[in-house]
């Protein structure tokens, strides 16, 4: 491990480096452990604040279904690690191409190529409460946590466009599934369709959620009352970190999200990015598919050019004998 420190900046054992990884999520991660393995010279560098960290335990990954959501980074740190790949505790502030990689305060690493998988951030409505239970009982993704609460008393927060969809998803999971308007205007056909698949609706601002002993008690309306929920979902505005991309100058679509191929490849040369900085669908399984597909293209993309000086040099030595020019 090496820890990024206040020293001046250099160069960090520029040959060595084939690959370096920014994020050691489940993308991040899993690149490594196929480029390690392909005995590839990767640094990973991570600030240690992953999406889901909110949340005690992770569902929806094949064999890893219930798992604490820190055990699967932990486990997957001290794999990758077995193929000498080496991790620094960091944040990465800039990267050039070329591709010089500035760790703050720490050094900078010269690598061959980039993998971006910073991940994405979730914009939570300011309603009190919401920020203390997240990932508790406030929630987002039922099919990360609704199975966790089924059957239960559950409300769906009017606070994004997606909310509707969200609160007819639910329904899958419990009879009891309350819609608060809040903020959204619903249309005739969203109301239709709410009340049609047994969703009620409740109006009026929201004030608060009810925090009692460690647990989500309700939802409390502006006027006062409170109307009592074992869980409650929401959609944040979900913010990809791609700063280091935009650096870059990785091409976005119309939603400002980086373009990337099949593979994670942007529009720059060399530098890929996977997971949630490139997909917020991406759930951790996904991501980690992601990031294992990145690898393939990178190590691929790296033979290519170690090809291409192999047969440069190849030429200059058979050459020497051919050449028939008297020398
Ligand atoms: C509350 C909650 C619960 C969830 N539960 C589930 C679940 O049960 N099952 C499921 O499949 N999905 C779940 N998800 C979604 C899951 O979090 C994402 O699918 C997953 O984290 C995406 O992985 P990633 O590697 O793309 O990003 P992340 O896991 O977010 O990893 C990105 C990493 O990059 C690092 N980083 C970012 N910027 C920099 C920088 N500049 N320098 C260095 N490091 C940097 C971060 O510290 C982080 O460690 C949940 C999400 C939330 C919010």
């Amino acid at each position: 491990m090496i820890k990024a420190t206040n020293d001046t900046p250099r160069i960090d054992d520029a040959s060595a480096c084939d690959v370096v990884v920014v994020g050691a999520g489940a993308a991040g991660l899993n690149a490594a452990l196929l480029l390690g393995r392909a005995r590839r010279a990767v640094v990973v560098i991570d600030d240690g604040a992953p999406r889901n960290a909110p949340a005690s335990h992770m569902h929806g990954f094949l064999s890893r279904d219930g798992m604490p959501s820190a055990a699967l980074l932990e486990l997957g740190r001290a794999e990758v690690a077995r193929y000498g790949v080496r991790f620094i505790d960091g944040r990465v502030e800039r990267i050039t191409h070329g591709y010089e990689v500035h760790v703050a305060g720490g050094p900078v690493l010269r690598a061959r190529r980039v993998l971006v998988a910073t991940g994405l951030r979730d914009e939570l409505p300011g309603i009190p409460g919401v920020r203390e239970r997240w990932g508790k009982d406030v929630l987002h993704c039922p099919y990360c946590h609704a199975y966790e609460v089924r059957d239960r008393p559950l409300a769906v927060l009017g606070t994004h466009p997606n909310a509707v969809h969200q609160a007819l998803l639910l329904r899958q999971w419990s009879d009891d599934v309350l819609f608060f308007a809040h903020t959204l205007e619903l249309a005739a056909r969203d109301r239709e369709r709410l009340e049609a698949r047994g969703v009620r609706i409740v109006e009026g601002r929201i004030g608060r959620l009810v925090v009692d002993d460690d647990r989500l008690r309700g939802v409390e309306l502006t006027d006062g009352s409170v109307v009592s929920r074992a869980a409650v979902f929401l959609s944040p505005r979900m913010v990809p970190r791609d700063d280091l991309l935009s650096g870059l100058g990785c091409a976005t679509d119309d939603d400002g999200w980086v373009v990337t191929d099949r593979t994670g490849r942007t529009s720059v040369t060399g530098v890929w990015a996977v997971g949630n900085v490139a997909d917020p669908r991406a759930q951790v399984v996904t991501a980690a598919g992601m990031g294992s597909a990145a690898a393939f293209a990178i190590n691929t993309d790296l033979l290519e050019e170690d090809v291409d000086h192999a047969v440069e040099r190849h030429r200059a030595t058979v050459a020497v004998p051919g050449r028939g020019d008297g020398r």
